[in-house]
């Protein structure tokens, strides 16, 4: 049986222990300890990482952390003698970010459980964010509601407790917990936000859990998923936001809280100034058209910039002056795109063999073809200028 330290001091980082076994398997060597403070990973919470150090001084890394009902088992990159002593030491950072994550997260529960009765469904702390699944919907409104009691319920830097109810006590406790539950049963109580069977660790008081965000939220299994930062990550997170909302104030010459209304104005800007050009560039296809003498035999055109539907819209009018007409858009280095219209000709077959010739593709049926070619200009008009001359 492993004693768990964690429980009678969350904030303990080195321990000594005794090596009670060890084994290979797939995972690495799995060593059993008489006591740890390695959380083994639980109830949303993920295990704590660290090292094994032995007195002959072979050091092994804990790279796994799990329940092995009466015993934890810790796997190792290195086995270790059974009898040995050991001082372990698990990764502060990582425990206490999990703790301040878990501590937050019992919070935001207990607030939601209470103003709305949902369950909470699903928890998990991801490397970027935590989430949790809340068993109902909650409008954005009522997400910044409980974000906010929840912000202040850590600056009331509350004491958090963990404690073990006798039965007629539990019997009476109002408490939040997924699934039946039997033996001594580990309440964490978080005054005036939450009351919750629970297993994982928690930081002493509300104030070291630091900001709660929540940065997203999606429906998930007829509920809500929040995305919430704790702590660090949402101070990161702050900081980042921050340092973008001032770039965005400076690039429009705006106060960083007029940035949105500021960027919604210069789409707005930006949308009339498209329609202007469409416009402009419509009146300039016109003119090249209009420059066009009617019934010529074939009229060629090469462009830049044209969307290929400006290509088509310019073909299409010139096939009305002439027999053949053609616009190519685009230049020698990156090819161009095409359309051609003949009132006269085969076009399928035209377009089998100008693409053939031309290192081209498309294709099309009587009267039009379309499609690239990679190609230069000369080497278009020479092959345009031989074949229509055989029509
Ligand atoms: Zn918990």
């Amino acid at each position: 049986m492993t004693t768990r330290y964690y429980y009678k001091d969350a904030y303990q980082t080195t321990f000594e222990a005794r090596v009670t076994g060890c084994c290979e398997t797939e995972k690495g060597y799995e060593i059993l300890l008489d006591g740890t403070a390695f959380y083994p990973e639980g109830g949303g919470q993920p295990c704590d990482l660290g090292v094994l150090k032995a007195a002959d001084k072979t050091v092994v890394n804990v790279t796994d952390v799990q329940e092995g009902g009466e015993v934890v088992r810790h796997f190792c990159d290195g086995p270790l003698e059974v009898g040995t002593k050991v001082q372990g030491e698990i990764d502060w950072h990582r425990r206490l970010t999990h703790m301040r994550e878990h501590s937050g997260e019992h919070i935001i529960s207990g607030i939601i459980c209470k103003t709305h009765g949902y369950s909470n469904i699903g928890f998990h702390m991801g490397k970027e964010f935590v989430t949790i699944d809340f068993s109902g919907l909650l409008t954005e409104e009522q997400i910044r509601e409980a974000e906010r009691k929840a912000n202040e319920k850590v600056m009331e830097n509350v004491e958090i407790l963990a404690q073990y109810p006798d039965a007629e006590a539990l019997a009476v406790l109002d408490y939040r917990s997924k699934k039946e539950l039997s033996g001594d049963i580990r309440i964490v109580t978080i005054p005036g936000a939450d009351c919750c069977a629970c297993c994982g660790t928690h930081v002493k008081r509300s104030g070291e859990i630091g900001p709660i965000k929540v940065i997203g939220s999606e429906h998930y299994k007829n509920g809500i998923r929040l995305n919430i930062l704790i702590g660090e990550k949402a101070l990161a997170d702050y900081t980042q936001k921050s340092e973008n909302t001032q770039k965005i104030s400076g690039l429009l010459s705006v106060k960083p809280e007029h940035t949105a209304d500021a960027v919604d104005k210069l789409l707005e800007s930006v949308n009339a100034l498209k329609l202007e050009y469409g416009a402009l560039k419509m009146q300039l296809l016109e003119q090249k058209v209009d420059a066009v003498v009617a019934g010529e035999k074939s009229v060629v055109l090469f462009e830049k910039g044209l969307s290929p539907v400006d290509v088509r819209k310019l073909a299409d009018k010139l096939q009305e002056k002439a027999e053949f007409s053609a616009v190519f858009c685009g230049d020698d280095s990156e090819g161009y795109k095409y359309v051609i219209i003949s009132k006269s000709m085969d076009m399928a077959a035209f377009g089998k063999d100008f693409n053939r010739s031309l290192n081209g593709r498309g294709g099309g049926r009587n009267p039009m073809i379309q499609g690239s070619v990679t190609a230069a200009r000369c080497e278009i008009e020479a092959y345009l200028d031989e074949s229509l001359q055989e029509v």
